[in-house]
């Protein structure tokens, strides 16, 4: 557990269980793992069992000491919601959550579907409830889904914002959010596919799904409806790749996902760019049919010429089917620049080289985006 965390979007974390499997692409290169296999086999330390999923209860009560307001990521090092973490073992960490009303959780979940159906569950809140005794006799009632609670998302691309936001909709929360990162690929808020008419125009993730309301009556005996809006998504954050093997994001994806969440007014936060970021311009240094005619070594001095002013590799991207799933690739075309001066790209291009998580920042086209939600009252 960390009383303070790197995370842009979070105070502390709090991992309760560490280690996992993987799921879906969006854990391809997944942190947790390759620090948590560092250690494996080293006898005595923390992760000596590696990525192996480990339950740590010895940590479940620490946010009941915690006497300042945090918000504290829930399990940054595992999934909440992984199979073979144990019904009450789950009910005792929301049992904490809901007795630290003065802290803020951030549960973030590729299991979706576990989640909807524990946390829908009345048998799951009764839990709740006998474990709140438990910890704290006589505490009383409380309200669900808890107020303090936010649950979320992660959204790597296409498919997994198909499956996976209907699922958190379907939720009871007070806060819904999305953590496209690593995006891997555009990703349309707009709703779900509607089999044989496309994707509709309405928002209804960003917006709600508009629809009526309980039956009412009014002083007359009058029955009648009003219009309602069904849940909807409350925050996105939005974050490249690190690592030595991070796949980059297209600066378009996150500009669409901007835009759609301030056309909706739904706050939003650009983590990171991670290891690659947008690059000022791309340059030739020679002409490409007739390719390079100096010496090796004025190769070298004129690409190092290049790159020292922010030129940089040009990416195109496509579509590939992959063990039956669609993946979007980006590709590496003329790799380094062949002239001293500046070329343009083709449409839905963007150049981009790779900095390095910490130059590459968390600018998006000049603004930092650092919205949080407002959560009801
Ligand atoms: S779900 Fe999260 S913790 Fe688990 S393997 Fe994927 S990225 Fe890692």
């Amino acid at each position: 557990m960390a009383t303070t965390s790197k995370i842009e979007w979070t105070d502390a974390t709090w991992n309760i269980v560490t280690g996992c499997e993987k799921v879906s692409p969006g854990c391809d290169n997944c942190y947790a793992e390759t620090f948590t296999e560092r250690f494996r086999g080293t006898a005595g330390h923390h992760f000596e069992t590696g990525f192996d999923l480990t339950l740590r209860p010895e940590r479940l009560a620490l946010p009941l000491r915690w006497r300042k307001p945090k918000r504290v990521f829930v399990n940054s090092m595992s999934d909440l919601f992984h199979k073979d973490i144990p019904d009450d073992y789950l009910t005792r960490a929301f049992a904490v959550m809901s007795l630290t009303p003065q802290h803020t959780y951030q549960v973030l979940t590729k299991r979706h579907g576990r989640m909807r159906s524990l946390l829908s569950s009345r048998e799951f809140v009764a839990q709740v409830d006998t474990q709140r005794e438990d910890i704290q006799p006589g505490c009383g009632d409380f309200t669900w889904p808890l107020p303090n609670v936010w649950l979320g998302v992660s959204v790597e691309d296409q498919k997994r914002a198909d499956l996976r936001i209907p699922a958190l909709l379907e939720t009871p929360a007070a806060v819904r959010f999305l953590s496209c990162e690593p995006l891997l690929g555009p990703i349309d808020l707009c709703g779900p596919i509607v089999p044989g008419r496309g994707r509709p125009k309405l928002t209804y993730w960003l917006d709600g799904r508009p629809g009526w309301g309980p039956d009412q009556t009014d002083d007359r005996g009058r029955v009648f409806q009003e219009m309602a809006v069904g849940p909807r998504i409350d925050w996105v954050i939005v974050g490249g790749e690190s690592g030595p093997k991070a796949r980059a994001m297209h600066p378009g994806w996150a500009r669409t996902i901007r835009d759609q969440c301030a056309h909706s007014g739904v706050p939003f936060f650009f983590k990171q760019w991670g290891e690659w970021g947008p690059a000022p311009f791309q340059v030739r240094v020679c002409d490409p049919e007739v390719g390079w005619l100096g010496t090796d070594e004025e190769l070298v001095v004129a690409k190092a010429d290049s790159e020292a002013r922010g030129a940089t590799h040009v990416h195109t991207g496509s579509w590939s089917d992959e063990d039956g799933e669609r993946r979007y690739w980006l590709h590496e075309i003329g790799h380094k620049p062949w002239s001293l001066e500046r070329c343009g790209l083709p449409n839905g291009m963007a150049a981009i080289r790779r900095w390095g998580k910490g130059r590459a920042g968390r600018e998006l086209d000049g603004q930092v985006h650092d919205a949080f939600p407002i959560p009801a009252a």
